[in-house]
């Protein structure tokens, strides 16, 4: 098992729990990277609640903008709600 901690330029150290979801985000939607270090390495909500909804449905962010989950406490404030453009 690669035991070695991911950390950023920054300076954040990760935790192997954290280390391992990044590296499976890396290789799976890279463009995911940046709001999950964020919500591991600060305090930001709008990052926890980002990075919680594109867990739930693994990186589909139409899927949140479409979820149906309104018993979910996160339903309210999730992301990707508006479509860009319109
Ligand atoms: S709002 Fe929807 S996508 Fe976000 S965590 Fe809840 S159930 Fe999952």
């Amino acid at each position: 098992m690669n035991t070695t901690l991911k950390s950023t330029p920054e300076g954040n150290v990760f935790d192997l729990k954290q280390t391992k979801m990044l590296k499976q985000i890396s290789e799976d939607s890279p463009s995911k990277m940046r709001v999950f270090e964020k919500a591991y390495s600060t305090k930001s909500l709008r990052a926890a609640i980002t990075a919680m909804c594109l867990q739930c449905v693994w990186m589909d962010t139409r899927a949140i903008r479409e979820c149906t989950d309104t018993s979910c406490p996160l339903w309210n404030v999730r992301p990707f709600q508006t479509v860009r453009g319109k």
